[in-house]
């Protein structure tokens, strides 16, 4: 029986090590991702639900790896970890910001860009400078910026993200709390947080015309952001009778598949001309 057990043990410990080398391989492979290239973004529309126009477009960031296109939650954490996210942090900043600008100079108005942040860029010693030199480079409108964090980072409770977040607002530049009300912020924390703009998580969005739950819950979100005079966007949204139950109980602003999924620059500019006009 001793002889089983170990079998069985030594076969997880075979399965752990095959990925960890795995992750070793990733970590070692996005190393070289800027150098080589292999990071595109693509663009999200966020909405104004009473004009039904884009108002700004949020960046997601995609690794061509071997020919093979990676979606971001295969391999962030791994960047996360290994500390790489930070430099990549700083390429997917500078060509958001970029990008921005180019859709400002084609068309006569402009739209807001979204980045999202992870906390180990936020913690990097030089992120208000290199976002300065970003800023300066690229020549956006801070108030055209707008980085996005996760609920779930903030509850980290830290006072060096705070005052980065602060800093950051100083210059124009929006905050959006993505994925919110997964964590279990408090009105009177969430008062305090140096934000913008709320962004209600699309588990609550998927559900909100199947339970009506999940549809109080989202009105009680709205709420807090009318209360405490933020902007509130609902994530997810793919169907028409999201958007309307969304409209009643007062949303204003969505972004979702019903709209567009993330597309290639070139798709964005031509769903600008077409949505905006
Ligand atoms: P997120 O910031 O919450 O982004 C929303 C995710 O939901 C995106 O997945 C988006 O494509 C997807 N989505 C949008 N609309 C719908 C919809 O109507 N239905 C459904 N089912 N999904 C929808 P994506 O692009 O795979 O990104 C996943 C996560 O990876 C993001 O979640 C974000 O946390 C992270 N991420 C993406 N880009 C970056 C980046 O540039 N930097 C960092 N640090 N994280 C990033
Ligand atoms: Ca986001
Ligand atoms: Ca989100
Ligand atoms: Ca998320």
């Amino acid at each position: 029986a001793k002889k089983k057990h170990r079998a069985g043990y030594s076969e997880f410990g075979k399965e752990f090590e095959q990925e960890l080398q795995q992750r070793l391989h990733m970590a070692a492979e996005l190393r070289h991702c800027v150098e080589r290239n292999e990071l595109h973004l693509m663009y999200q529309a966020q909405i104004c639900l009473k004009t039904k126009r884009i108002l700004g477009a949020e960046a997601l960031v995609r690794w061509t790896h071997k020919g093979q296109i990676i979606p971001p939650n295969d391999f962030i954490s791994t960047a996360e970890s290994s500390g790489y996210i930070v430099p990549m942090g700083y390429w997917i900043l500078e060509e958001a910001c970029r990008q921005q600008v180019e859709w400002k100079t084609e068309l006569s108005y402009e739209i807001t860009i979204a980045v999202n942040v992870s906390i180990r860029q936020l913690k990097d010693p030089q992120f208000l400078k290199r976002t300065d030199q970003i800023l300066e480079k690229t020549g956006i409108n801070p108030s055209s910026l707008e980085i996005e964090v996760t609920e779930s980072m903030m509850m980290e409770d830290n006072n060096t993200l705070h005052s980065v977040l602060n800093d950051i607002r100083k210059r124009g530049i929006q905050v959006a709390l993505d994925d919110f009300g997964t964590g279990y912020s408090s009105l009177s924390y969430l008062q305090q947080l140096p934000i913008d703009h709320l962004k209600i998580d699309q588990s609550f969005i998927s559900k909100i015309t199947k339970s009506s739950q999940d549809s109080a819950i989202t009105a009680l979100m709205i709420s807090i952001g009318e209360l405490l005079n933020l902007k509130v966007i609902a994530e997810g949204v793919e169907t028409y009778e999201q958007q309307e139950e969304l409209i009643k109980l007062g949303c204003s602003e969505a972004q979702g598949y019903f709209y567009s999924k993330p597309i290639s620059k070139t798709e964005f500019i031509k769903l600008l001309t077409t949505m905006n006009q």
